[in-house]
């Protein structure tokens, strides 16, 4: 089945009981019982609700995987991933990752022994040569955020598993309509439903798929045992919202490929960081592993003061100054003090996250509109 026609259709059928097209949204915690033992499937919500479950079978297809995970942020779908290390393992992660991920792994997880290391991940030679004798986890993102480094999935997938390490990749900013990670060999896939999933600035939600039965099984214990559940009506924000996925992220990824282009011609701007051009050094392998080039990207000005990128910053009045990314609705933001601002500064800095860098998730208004708000922002 096509991917346009999965989003729609897998894991959804008409509800039994009345026909209604729609998953109904199943706003109960606990289900009636013939007697002990005797039930249809569903004992108690925080292991089993229907509306979740249409969700998690829609995922699974999505992604090609075994089964999938629904946790109530992409955080706690995180939490629930690092959960399948013990204390003393080592997780391996990108120097610029998600400022929430690195938080969770170094404030939280570090006081229970998991060690994290820190890499530029777009040199696969890098990871190889930094995996020690405790790295039980890669963890990668790509597209980055908000450099927009690209990662080859499948020559780091490789590199770990000659040595039985998990690699999960936080698909994200991809979505699985531009890139399958488990196609490419990972383990798992996380995701921020928050963003391109869910689509419309509605919901926060998390999901981590998975490629087979075994870490299925594990990533469902700890689904239930630590309890990080959503709740039915924001499984049903994003049911609805995958059933667009893949026209509101092509529309998307259109607009931000005509929006890199002039940026990149207008005389105030210095870098765009978007993987769609030719001489972006992660430009080939984004290629091979995406269908298109994604909706994000960042620039900064040639004067490299923090006031003229906030003059932009508050001078945009289509696309609005916001944490989070992937809606209908353009955004812009300030990575060094807004999203990123729990990445520690020399480490934000080394990665080539200035304090001027000003990032962008293109949404689906029309891309002229877009252009000149842009223009009109930049030239005053
Ligand atoms: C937002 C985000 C997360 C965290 O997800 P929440 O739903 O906010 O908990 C993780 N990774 C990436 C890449 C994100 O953009």
């Amino acid at each position: 089945m096509h991917f346009e026609t999965k989003t729609i259709h897998s894991g959804v059928h008409p509800d039994p009981s009345t026909g209604a097209i729609m998953t109904p949204i199943f706003q109960t915690s606990t289900y009636v019982q013939d007697g002990p033992g005797n039930h249809k499937g569903y004992e108690y919500a925080r292991t089993q609700n229907p509306t979740r479950t249409v969700l998690q079978d829609n995922l699974t297809a999505l992604e090609n995987g075994h089964s999938a995970y629904c946790f109530s942020s992409g955080l706690a779908a995180m939490d629930a991933v690092i959960k399948l290390l013990k204390s003393g393992d080592g997780v391996l992660a990108s120097n610029d990752m998600y400022g929430g991920s690195f938080r969770l792994l170094d404030r939280v997880f570090k006081d229970f022994g998991i060690e994290t290391k820190l890499i530029p991940m777009q040199d696969p030679s890098l990871v190889k040569q930094s995996i020690q004798s405790n790295t039980r986890l890669i963890w990668i993102e790509t597209p980055t955020n908000p450099l927009l480094n690209i990662v080859d999935i499948e020559a780091i997938c490789n590199i770990a598993h000659q040595q039985n390490i998990l690699v999960c990749v936080d698909n994200t900013f991809a979505t699985p309509y531009l890139q399958n990670p488990l196609n490419l060999g990972a383990d798992l896939v996380l995701h921020s439903a928050t963003k391109y999933l869910g689509g419309h600035s509605d919901v926060v939600h998390g999901a981590v798929i998975c490629k087979n039965q075994e870490l299925g099984d594990r990533v469902k214990f700890i689904q239930n045992a630590t309890g990080a559940v959503p709740g039915p009506m924001d499984c049903f924000l994003v049911l609805r919202g995958i059933k667009t996925l893949h026209v509101r992220v092509e529309r998307a990824c259109n607009n931000a490929e005509k929006i890199a282009h002039f940026l990149l011609e207008h005389p105030k701007v210095n870098r765009v960081l978007y993987p769609g051009f030719s001489d972006h050094p992660g430009h080939l392998i984004a290629k091979k592993q995406m269908k298109m080039f994604g909706a994000m990207l960042s620039f900064d000005l040639k004067n490299e003061s923090l006031e003229a990128a906030n003059k932009v910053l508050s001078g945009t009045k289509l696309f609005s100054c916001a944490e989070s990314l992937g809606g209908v609705e353009s955004l812009i933001g300030h990575p060094a003090s807004m999203t990123h601002a729990s990445l520690p500064k020399d480490e934000r800095l080394k990665s080539g996250l200035t304090d001027s860098l000003i990032r962008l998730s293109v949404g689906i208004e029309h891309v002229d509109d877009l252009i000149e708000d842009l223009r009109q922002a930049i030239d005053s």
